[in-house]
């Protein structure tokens, strides 16, 4: 028999009343998805910590599993060390931790603490309580030195007590399951699941791609660039193209899918549709 896939759906903390309001519907219609679990981003510099904070409390009354993200970035012990308090006081059990990244214009404003480092403060804080899930990059974070550096980092987020990973997202496949091949071979065996972007607004995606190392395929670029200016015909293929993704990572054995679904649920449920999920769980 095949082994269960995971499926979970990433969501921002909303930056106003109204980004909340239509945040709370979005997540509504993809929760009657049953997601293995929802998680919820961390702004370095702790700068979403409320927000974060309240949107997770609220998806956990709602009865749905959640996973916060947290970082160190900016932030100091005695503050996590809160949150991770009022996460086990509220029956959170799952959590994704994190470097974070100290944006450009914020200087010099905190330590930068190795995600590795964040896993091992946790595991030494809170035992086994917390499922820990990590960042792992196919395509090689930004600021590594080499493929091997990456991977030897991601093993130690694994031997300080990490539980799983959830990739940066790529559009690329072959990336994946030649990163699968050589984490195995490193000695990671714990599973990896990847990231998918929908995707919707190709500029965005640009902008945001180029600072997280992701890469976009040429001939996406180019056959985005001829639907410029018709959206319907572009979302159309955005959405083809990551849905043939998502085909050829579940054949080829990934061990479920985390969407980034940027708080909107049409994309990632017309994917989810197009992949017939519902029947394939
Ligand atoms: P690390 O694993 O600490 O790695 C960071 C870099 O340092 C890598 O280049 C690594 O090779 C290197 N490195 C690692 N350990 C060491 C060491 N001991 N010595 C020397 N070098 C080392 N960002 C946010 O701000 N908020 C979020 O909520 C958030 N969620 C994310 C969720 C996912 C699934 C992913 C993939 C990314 C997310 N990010 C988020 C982005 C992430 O914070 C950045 O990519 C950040 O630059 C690295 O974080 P990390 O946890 O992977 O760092």
């Amino acid at each position: 028999m095949s082994e269960k896939k995971a499926y979970s759906f990433e969501l921002f903390p909303p930056r106003s009343q109204e980004a909340e309001e239509s945040l709370r519907d979005a997540r509504h219609e993809l929760a009657s998805k049953q997601p293995s679990f929802f998680s919820c981003t961390y702004g370095a510099g702790g700068s979403t910590r409320d927000k974060t904070l309240s949107t997770v409390l609220e998806i956990h009354r709602e009865g749905h599993p959640v996973a916060p993200h947290l970082s160190f970035n900016g932030e100091d012990q005695a503050q996590v060390d809160q949150l991770l308090a009022t996460y086990i006081d509220a029956g959170i059990n799952r959590l994704v931790a994190l470097r974070g990244d100290i944006p450009s214009g914020m200087g010099n404003m905190g330590s930068m603490v190795y995600a590795n480092e964040l896993v091992a403060h946790i595991r030494e804080k809170t035992g086994d309580h917390f499922h820990i899930e990590v960042a792992a990059y196919p395509e090689i974070h930004p600021q590594s030195t080499s493929y091997e550096t990456d991977i030897h980092y991601l093993k130690q987020k694994f031997e300080a007590g990490a539980n799983s990973a959830i990739t940066q997202y790529f559009f690329n496949p072959d990336a994946y399951f030649h990163y699968l091949d050589n984490c195995l071979a490193a000695g990671i065996e714990q599973p990896i699941v990847p990231g998918i972007m929908p995707i919707t607004n190709i500029s965005n995606l640009i902008r945001f791609s180029d600072a997280c190392g992701a890469d976009i395929p040429r001939w996406i670029r180019k056959q985005m660039d001829a639907y410029a200016g018709d959206h319907e015909s572009s979302l159309k293929f955005g959405i083809e193209v990551v849905t043939r993704l998502c085909e050829k990572l579940l054949e080829g054995g990934a061990p479920g899918l985390h969407f980034y679904t940027m708080n909107r649920a049409e994309p990632t449920l017309t994917i989810w549709d197009n992949l017939n999920l519902d029947s394939r769980r």
